[in-house]
Order: structure tokens, then C-alpha cells, then sequence
């Protein structure tokens, strides 16, 4: 816990536990997902990948929330194949790269992190808004962030606000035709069902709501701007 409405270590590592047992428990939803547009393995993919996660998680010797997450995004990298596991992994090293160093993090900082994510999936990836992938999610979810801690909401409420946005932009990906990834082989045949990388992407928005909700202090009721 905190006293100055940051995330701290610990809570941060729960973010991503709390995300992978989000995944576990969805696992098949997601693989489901994939048997519509894709090949039916997103949520294998990702529960592999994040099984492999939390071991090393726990082995960390726990200070920096950067160091984490590029261990994360390194042990996706290795362990995830198809397109997911390199597209997380580079959330997580982006995101690290961009949180690094000891002690907690402001949600300006974690806002940094989504950020550096997002340019990330689009160096590798080179997809647009509107392709029908997780960054349909993740987008809006940082857009809604922006606007939120702009507007100078508390954590929680900011959070709520961005977890709001990357549910619409989760559904918004249903009648989207794929321009990237496996699904847009199918072209025109891939409108009418959501996306599987957007909906992982909501739940890594979403647990990340929930936890600093759960776990920040005063996250309820005062500005995040930050005291760093
Ligand atoms: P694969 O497609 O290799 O089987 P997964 O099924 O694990 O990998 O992941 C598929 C998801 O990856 C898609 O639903 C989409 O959200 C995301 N994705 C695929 N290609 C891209 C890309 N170029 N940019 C961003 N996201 C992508
Ligand atoms: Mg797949």
C-alpha cells in the first residue's frame, strides 16, 4: 500500500496475477473466440504464457515494477507462440521499459507505460485503429485515461473510465472487417465476430482498474496527479 495515491510493487505484481487468473479462468471463452476468425488457440496461448509468468514473478526479488514487467514481457516472448505472444510480451517489455526503476508508480506513469505498449504493438505489428485488433481495445482505453487524468479524476474513477472505454472498443470490433493477424484471411467473413486480442486487452485494462481500486489508497477520492 501506498499513502500517495501511487501502485506499489506488490499491488503491481497482483495487477498481472490478477490478469493472469482473468485469462486462466477465460481461457476457453478466448480460445472460442479464435475457432470463429483465427486458429483457436488465443486463450492457450495466453494461459500458457502467463502460467509460465507467475513462477517467475514470485521468484523476483520484488522493488522495481519495470523490472517486473520486462520479465513478463521476455517470458511471454519465449513461451507464447502465433501472433500474441510477441505482442503482449512487447507490452510488457514496453511498458517496463517505460515504468523502470525502484519503488511505485503514479498513474501518470502507468499511462506512460500503456502508451509506450501501444507504440510498440504498432512498430511490430503496424496495424491502425479499426483493423480488428487488441488495439481497437487498448486504444481507446489510453485515449479515456488521458482525457480522465486531464480532467484531474481520481485513480479509480480514471480507470473506471478507461476500462468503460476499452469495453466499447472491445464490442466495437465485431462488425469489423480484419485488416492484420490470421483473421483478416477470411476478409469480409470476419465481420460479425468480436476479437479475441481485443477482448484479452479489455481484461488486462479491466484488472487493472479493479486493482488499483483495490489497492490504492485514497484512489477513490483524490487526483492521481503525481508526487513524483
Ligand atoms: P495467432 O493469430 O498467431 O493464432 P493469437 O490467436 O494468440 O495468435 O492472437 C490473435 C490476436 O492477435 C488477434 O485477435 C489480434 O487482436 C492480435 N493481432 C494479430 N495481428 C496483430 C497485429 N498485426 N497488430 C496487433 N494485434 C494483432
Ligand atoms: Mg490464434
Amino acid at each position: 500500500m501506498d499513502e500517495t495515491g501511487r501502485l506499489s510493487y506488490d499491488d503491481a505484481c497482483d495487477w498481472i496475477r490478477r490478469f493472469a487468473g482473468e485469462i486462466a479462468v477465460n481461457k476457453e471463452f478466448l480460445t472460442e473466440l479464435d475457432s470463429a476468425i483465427g486458429d483457436a488457440d488465443h486463450g492457450i496461448n495466453m494461459d500458457r504464457g502467463f502460467q509460465a509468468v507467475l513462477p517467475k514473478l514470485d521468484a523476483l526479488p520484488g522493488e522495481d515494477i519495470g523490472l517486473a514487467c520486462k520479465t513478463v514481457g521476455s517470458t511471454l516472448i519465449s513461451t507464447v507462440g502465433g501472433a500474441s505472444g510477441p505482442l503482449y510480451g512487447t507490452v510488457f517489455l514496453q511498458f517496463g521499459i517505460a515504468t523502470s526503476g525502484p519503488g511505485p508508480i503514479s498513474l501518470s506513469n502507468w499511462l506512460a507505460g500503456l502508451d509506450a505498449a501501444i507504440a510498440g504493438i504498432q512498430r511490430l505489428g503496424k496495424a491502425e485503429p479499426g483493423d480488428k485488433t487488441m488495439l481497437d481495445t487498448l486504444m481507446p482505453a489510453r485515449d479515456a485515461l488521458k482525457q480522465a487524468l486531464s480532467d484531474g479524476m481520481n485513480p479509480a474513477k480514471a480507470l473506471l473510465s478507461s476500462a468503460s472505454a476499452a469495453e466499447a472498443g472491445m464490442r466495437a470490433t465485431i462488425p469489423l472487417v480484419a485488416r492484420k493477424g490470421r483473421a483478416s484471411y477470411l476478409g469480409e467473413r470476419s465481420a460479425g465476430h468480436q476479437d479475441p486480442g481485443a477482448t484479452s486487452s479489455y481484461m488486462l485494462i479491466k484488472a487493472a482498474a479493479d486493482q488499483w481500486a483495490t489497492s490504492v489508497p485514497g484512489s477513490n477520492s483524490r487526483s492521481s496527479e503525481r508526487g513524483d
